[in-house]
């Protein structure tokens, strides 16, 4: 009898083969079935500050003022690609080369579709402390957790901040302001539809509630709440330019399109800022040359749905017929 227990050791085995890695600290929305509504009510927490206690030591770097970060990824060979144009304004290859096969198109479907299998998901990310209530389920109550909010998420949050004073109506005041102050916060409550096969968060809106208030009744809770927000860049892996590079090359010589030899003078960013402990070993493509052997379909893309927090597993098989019509064009 081995002092391991090998039911728990099955478990996680069966954990591990279901899919790709969960961030226990991560916040990711349950698929919301046609007909069905979910309601999530949390505090957007502040933005983090260098040095800052965080719930796995210290905060690596400062958010400025803002409460989210915004970033977005890639989904290419079952890896996220963080986008360097959304993380940090920056050129990406993958995009460029997106926006370039659908300027070849006038057909909005053909559009759509190079969208979808190409095009990263911007998302907003922030540190949530969920309510210690209803309509919360118990194992998210009193729990602050990381969430990569979708535009349609995102939307009431701005329109607050731009929001000077509760508006004219008396009866039905408006939330207005920084709604992410620890002492004077607006509660926010995520309600999830479905729309389409994906989930629908138009409904999703702060609450005025009594007004601006403390998101815990003391100093201390507060306080506490606050130590366990997490490093929010620690968990967006730094941009791979040589990698994206790469892939770009060999959907273009798959595709047909004149393969560009790298330039030598292409600047490759080292992965400096704290790697990742997810990030999966780098034995891919990233390190061949694209012009070493005849292109094949070694690079799979991977369709990720516009708002179900990018779980969509399926390789889409399509895309390589595709990418050969567009190029022909
Ligand atoms: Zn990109």
């Amino acid at each position: 009898m081995s002092k391991y227990d090998i039911e728990r050791i099955r478990n996680q085995m069966k954990k591990n083969q279901a899919g790709r890695f969960r961030d226990p600290l991560e916040f990711r929305p349950p698929k919301v079935e046609a007909g069905k509504t979910l309601k999530f009510k949390f505090f957007v927490l502040p933005p983090l500050r260098k040095g800052d206690k965080v719930v796995s030591g210290q905060c690596s770097q400062s958010m400025e003022e803002y409460f989210c970060v915004k970033t977005g990824g890639h989904f290419i060979n079952n890896e996220l690609l963080t986008c360097p144009r959304i993380l940090n304004n920056e050129e990406c290859d993958l995009c460029t080369y997106a926006f370039e096969l659908m300027n070849e198109t006038d057909d909005k479907e053909k559009r759509k579709k190079i969208a979808k299998d190409f095009l990263p998901r911007t998302t907003h990310m922030m540190n949530l402390y969920f309510l210690p209530s209803v309509p919360n389920p118990q194992d998210l109550q009193g729990k602050v957790l990381y969430f990569n909010a979708p535009g349609q998420a995102y939307e009431p949050m701005e329109a607050c901040i731009n929001r000077d004073n509760a508006g004219g109506d008396s009866d039905n005041p408006q939330p207005f302001g920084v709604f992410f102050d620890e002492t004077a916060s607006f509660p926010y409550q995520l309600e999830i539809g479905h729309k389409g096969g994906y989930n629908d968060y138009t409904k999703s809106t702060l609450l005025y509630g009594g007004g601006a208030r403390p998101i815990a009744a003391s100093d201390a809770e507060i306080r506490a709440i606050l130590d366990c927000r997490i490093d929010l860049f620690s968990k967006i892996p730094e941009p791979n330019t040589a990698k994206i590079a790469s892939i770009v090359n060999k959907l273009k010589s798959f595709s047909g399109f004149d393969v560009t030899e790298p330039k030598d003078d292409t600047p490759v960013e080292p992965a400096s800022r704290s790697e990742p402990e997810s990030r999966i070993e780098n034995k891919s493509i990233a390190n061949e040359r694209p012009y070493e052997e005849k292109p094949k379909s070694s690079v799979v893309v991977e369709s990720h749905s516009s708002d179900d927090g990018g779980d969509d597993d399926e390789v889409d098989p399509e895309i390589q017929a595709l990418l050969k019509k567009v190029a022909k064009k």
